[in-house]
């Protein structure tokens, strides 16, 4: 698809990822290599890796999975250096192009710069129209290159101040990591939206540091979890150490919910909470909240199992595995058209028919989207012979789509947002429909409840509720308006 400023389905605006980078240890490219592996699940339409020899910049990008592309030792080789930033790239709609693909990289008069991006820029589109207006040229579609252009044209010196001057222009959630020659930097949004750790392999001094999405990212290479990068904050990592800069004023923190229900691994601990017993405490509420008398509480894998297990744990209903999962299919998500979508859904899963047969099943899942995997899985589950199929449901309705980094499909096509809960168990053919509550959703993760004035998550998904504004929606919704009213 041609590049189109504050198009809702353009490909900018569709991007989750996942970032890694490393300091100071052998072979970083390798090491980049393993630890973007193990972040494969944040992204997995394409991956790139640039290194730094203390001379000279390497770099390799290609479309599909990090084994697809750094598995050859021949090409981890032509990325020589102890210095890598690495990127997975998810994109799901509008075109994939190579020059796309992350990091990105430039020359500069103070020498080279790389950089990759997890999240969103709200205002990508209204300062690329600025900057191109300024004549810069721009060589790719993805909103992350107007960090290259706005460090290219800042008037300040060092590389840090530069970062600093684009940072102070962009609006959005984002977790970038960057190298230069002289550093490797790792940065969070003001409201810390999306998430960046840090990690360290060896003593401070003699070791080398790692950046990275998740932690899940650290023990397969070696590292030990210091701490999350900051919201707001910039870490400076160099020969010195680590340094901190806090260049934007203090603001209450809003990390994405949706990271623990749905989107980080379970093994990652987030903000200081493992993501598996955030699931499994999630699934307990929404037994709390909604009960149903059942014989099994089956997962939809593999998203859904610690939440089934909380479910099952709190109601007493045994836990069964009666949907088995094919891993060796992507996620549905990915396929691009409905018809595809159907079929992958049969694809993905299959119906454990001796665990379902005559029972009274509870079908927990993380969250219905289009409804497209829920209606299918209902189905399947009543070929299998259950009696009564109840869903359950471990996130609020999805009602709005998100602009800051998970991908969502533009509103109308978000089940939630023109259907009520029960004229959605209609449409996916459940006897009943259940989902947890915003309240309890905030209870099951250590909050009192969703204090309307003080909330501690972003979960505009849910609420819409945008923490970050969101400027280029504005500017599309007045451009569609002036081109109506010229047209009258
Ligand atoms: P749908 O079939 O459109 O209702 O999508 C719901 C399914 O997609 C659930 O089983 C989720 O596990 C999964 N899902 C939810 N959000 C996302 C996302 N942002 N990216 C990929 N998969 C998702």
């Amino acid at each position: 698809m041609p590049y189109q400023p504050g198009c809702a389905d353009d490909d900018t605006l569709h991007e989750e990822c996942g970032v890694f980078g490393v300091w100071n240890l052998p072979d970083a490219a390798a090491v980049t290599a393993l630890g973007l592996h193990a972040l494969q699940h944040r992204g997995q339409e394409a991956t790139g890796i640039v290194s730094f020899d203390g001379a000279r910049f390497h770099s390799h990008r290609g479309m599909g999975l990090v084994g697809d592309n750094f598995s050859d030792r021949r090409v981890i080789e032509r990325l020589p250096g102890s210095i890598a930033i690495g990127h997975n790239r998810y994109a799901t709609t509008g075109d994939t192009i190579l020059r796309n693909v992350q990091p990105l990289y430039a020359d500069f008069e103070f020498g080279g710069f790389a950089v990759a991006h997890n999240g969103n820029l709200t205002n990508a589109h209204v300062l690329r129209r600025a900057l191109v207006r300024r004549g810069c040229l721009f060589q790719s579609t993805t909103d992350s290159e107007v960090f290259v252009h706005l460090i290219a044209i800042s008037l300040y010196s060092t590389v840090v101040d530069r970062l600093i001057d684009a940072l102070k222009q962009v609006v959005g959630a984002y977790s970038l990591v960057a190298l230069s020659n002289e550093a490797l930097m790792g940065v969070r949004d003001p409201l810390g939206v999306r998430p960046l750790i840090l990690g360290r392999v060896g003593n401070e001094g003699t070791g080398g540091w790692v950046l990275a999405s998740e932690t899940c990212a650290l023990d397969i290479v070696g590292a030990d979890f210091v701490r999350d990068v900051e919201p707001g904050e910039i870490v400076v990592i160099n020969d010195q150490g680590v340094h901190s800069i806090k260049p934007f004023g203090k603001a209450r923190e809003r990390f994405c919910v949706f990271e623990y229900i749905y989107f980080a691994r379970p093994d990652s601990v987030m903000e200081g909470m493992p993501v598996y017993d955030a699931r499994k405490r999630i699934g307990a509420e929404l037994a709390r909240e909604s009960p149903v008398e059942a014989d099994v509480v089956v997962p939809v894998p593999d998203s859904g199992v610690p939440a089934a297990m909380g479910y099952a744990g709190h109601s007493g209903i045994p836990f069964e595995l009666g949907i088995i999962r094919n891993h060796y299919v992507g996620r549905t998500f990915i396929e691009p058209t409905d018809h595809i979508r159907h079929l992958g859904v049969k694809l993905k899963h299959s119906a454990n028919k001796p665990v379902l047969e005559g029972k009274r099943v509870i079908l927990v899942d993380d969250s219905i989207v289009r409804g497209t995997t829920s209606r299918k899985i209902v189905e399947m589950v009543r070929q299998a012979g259950a009696r009564e199929v109840h869903m359950r449901i471990s996130s609020p309705p999805t009602t709005h789509s998100c602009f800051y980094g998970i991908d969502t499909p533009e509103r109308s096509k978000l089940l939630a947002a023109s259907h009520t809960v029960e004229e959605m168990a209609e449409l996916i053919g459940a006897d009943s429909l259940a989902f947890i509550s915003i309240d309890g959703l905030y209870r099951a993760l250590g909050k009192d409840g969703r204090d309307p004035r003080r909330p501690h998550y972003c979960d505009a998904c849910f609420t819409g509720d945008y923490p970050v504004p969101l400027p280029d929606q504005q500017d599309n919704a007045e451009r569609q308006l002036s081109l109506l009213t010229a047209n009258d």
